[in-house]
C-alpha cells in the first residue's frame, strides 16, 4: 500500500510525505492509540458509522480521550479529496496526543489498496495455525498494539503459510490477525462468537446480515479446530480482503481444496451492499 493523503481534525489536509506525529505521542511511545481500516469503494467509504462507532468504542476501553466523530468524519471527506483515488483504502488514527497536553490527534489516512486479492481469492488462503492467548482488553480493541499480530503473520510466512489462525490454548477457534473466521457445514455457517476474546469484525456483522437472503443458517459459538478442519469449505473476513476463501490449514486441506460457493456467494453480495458490484 501506497500513502496518498492524510488530513488531522483541526487542521485539514496535510502533506503525506511530511512527518505528523510528535516523538512524545503516547500512540508511538506506549502503543496507546486506536485505528480503523475501511475500504473505499468508488469514493464512498463501507459502513464508515459502524467504523467510527467501534473506534470511539475502542478508545473508551484505553482510556483515551473521547473519539471527534464529527471531526474525523470532516477528515475523512478532506483525505479523500486529496487522495483522489475512488478505490482505496482508508485508516483512522486517534491518539492521545502529546505527553503532558491531553489534545489528542486524529487522522484520516488514504492508500492504495494491497495488491494481490483477486488472485489470493481466485486460488485460496493456506492458513497456519499460531497457539493464541490475548488479553480480553486488546483482543476486543483495535488498538495499535498489534506487534503480536504482525509477528503471527510472518511466522505464517515461514510456515509457507498465506495467514496465520489464531487458536486458544482449550483448542477453540479465534480468529486470523486481522480478519475473521469462517466456516460451512452444509447450509449452516459457523463463526466464533464475539464472547470470545476476538475483534467484533464490521464485515463480520455484514455477512451476518447477508447470509439469511442468501439461505444460509448461522451458528456462532466457541468450536474446535477438529470442526473447521472438517468443514465442507472455509473463509475469512476483513474490509480490506472482503470475503477471502481458506483452503488448507497447516498444509491439511479444507474439502476440496478449492474456494467454496458460499465464499463466492458472500462476495458478490458485499460487493452488491456496497453498491460496487462485481461485474459492474
Ligand atoms: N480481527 C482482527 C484482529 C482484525 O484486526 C480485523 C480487522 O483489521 C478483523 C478481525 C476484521 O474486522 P473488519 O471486518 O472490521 O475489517
Amino acid at each position: 500500500m501506497t500513502l496518498l493523503a492524510v488530513a488531522e481534525v483541526g487542521l485539514g489536509p496535510l502533506d503525506p510525505n511530511a512527518p505528523v506525529l510528535h516523538a512524545d505521542d503516547g500512540g508511538v511511545l506506549r502503543g496507546r492509540a486506536v485505528f480503523e481500516t475501511i475500504r473505499v469503494y468508488g469514493g464512498h467509504p463501507f459502513r464508515l458509522e459502524a467504523h467510527l462507532e467501534r473506534l470511539a468504542a475502542s478508545a473508551v476501553r484505553i482510556g483515551l480521550p473521547p473519539v471527534d466523530a464529527n471531526g474525523l468524519a470532516l477528515a475523512v471527506e478532506e483525505a479523500l479529496v486529496a487522495g483522489g483515488e475512488p478505490d482505496a483504502v482508508l485508516r483512522l488514527l486517534w491518539t492521545p496526543g502529546r505527553e503532558g497536553e491531553g489534545k489528542p490527534t486524529g487522522l484520516a489516512l488514504i492508500s492504495t489498496l494491497p495488491s494481490g486479492h483477486d488472485e489470493q481469492r481466485a486460488r485460496g488462503l493456506r492458513l497456519a495455525v499460531v497457539p493464541w492467548s490475548p488479553g480480553e482488553l486488546i483482543a476486543r480493541t483495535k488498538s495499535t498494539s498489534y506487534a503480536e499480530n504482525m509477528v503471527a503473520q510472518d511466522e505464517a510466512a515461514r510456515r509457507d503459510a498465506d495467514d496465520a489462525l489464531f487458536v486458544a490454548p482449550d483448542g477453540v477457534v479465534l480468529e486470523a490477525p486481522t480478519s475473521n473466521v469462517w466456516w460451512r457445514e452444509e447450509r449452516r455457517l459457523l463463526t466464533p462468537s464475539l464472547e470470545l476474546p476476538i475483534l467484533a469484525g464490521v464485515t463480520r456483522a455484514t455477512l451476518l446480515e447477508l447470509t439469511s437472503d442468501l439461505g444460509y443458517g448461522v451458528e456462532e459459538g466457541a468450536f474446535p479446530l477438529e470442526r473447521l478442519l472438517a468443514a465442507d469449505e472455509a473463509f475469512l473476513s476483513s474490509s480490506i480482503r472482503e470475503v477471502m476463501p481458506v483452503v488448507s490449514v497447516d498444509g491439511a486441506q479444507i474439502a476440496d481444496g478449492r474456494p467454496g460457493p458460499a465464499a463466492e456467494s458472500l462476495q458478490r453480495a458485499l460487493r452488491a451492499a456496497a453498491g460496487y458490484p462485481l461485474d459492474r
